[in-house]
């Protein structure tokens, strides 16, 4: 059995809106010194998710394999982008955020997040980054305050170094790139037009090269329409070498 793997095309669509990201991050940093520049840099990038995903939705669909792994592969970059937009601020502020205003933040903000997995993908993450920056904006009649500001950035900061923790330490992010899986197949649709793949079997197979890899052998449950999909494992050797 080979390996299947991203095509060239959506390779190159990839490194493309990856160019386009840091391109755009850039330039939103050589611009940020305010607490206010932070979070309208934050709203900017974040707002070229719907161009990215509305390039990918041309060439593939975003519910199929090649569509989401492009996606997903993007999603996991602008929330890195994010938190370097937020520490970035953080690191240059002059003055310490006070305390009271962090929890006042937190508490105006906390009620409304979301349950997260505890390997969440990255879009979700972006999903509630998205919503407290609406909730910001309607919330914080005091958000001209550089203090309020400030310590809204240090939320957006937590949400997004908690989840670049699962990418980055060794150890975990091996279980980071599992649970991804199967929240890949939960977005994956059929062609008869449904997401509802379930997992008949998992196997960790070598590849001709000794590389291994996840293969999920997959069955619709509204029509019995059967797949598989293969999934990189980079960091499995990750948990032999501790
Ligand atoms: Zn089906």
């Amino acid at each position: 059995m080979s390996k299947l793997e991203l095509s060239e095309h959506a390779h190159r669509i990839l490194k493309e809106e990856l160019a386009e990201l840091e391109h755009i991050y850039n330039s939103i940093a050589e611009y940020t010194s305010t607490s206010t520049d932070a979070i309208s840099g934050i709203c900017s990038i974040l707002n070229k998710r719907s161009r990215y995903f509305g390039i990918v939705g041309e060439h593939f669909s975003v519910q199929d394999f090649d569509g989401i792994t492009v996606i997903d592969t993007l999603d996991e970059c602008l929330v890195r982008y994010i938190h370097k937009i937020a520490m970035a601020h953080l690191e240059s502020r002059t003055t310490s955020i006070s305390e009271s205003t962090s929890i006042d933040i937190k508490t105006r903000m906390l009620p409304n997040a979301t349950e997260m997995p505890r390997y969440p993908a990255g879009y979700r993450i972006l999903h509630v980054i998205r919503e407290y920056i609406r909730l910001f904006d309607t919330q914080a009649h005091d958000k001209e305050l550089n203090d309020v500001c400030g310590a809204f950035i240090n939320v957006i900061s937590g949400i997004a170094s908690a989840y670049i923790r699962t990418r980055d330490i060794v150890n975990v992010r091996h279980f980071s790139d599992v649970a991804r899986e199967y929240d890949v197949v939960s977005r994956l649709k059929c062609k008869c037009g449904k997401e509802k793949f379930q997992v008949k079997l998992q196997k960790l197979v070598n590849s001709d090269l000794g590389t291994p890899y996840d293969s999920l052998d997959l069955e619709c449950r509204a029509c019995g329409h059967q797949r598989s999909v293969t999934f990189d494992l980079p960091h499995l050797s990750d948990l032999y070498q501790s």
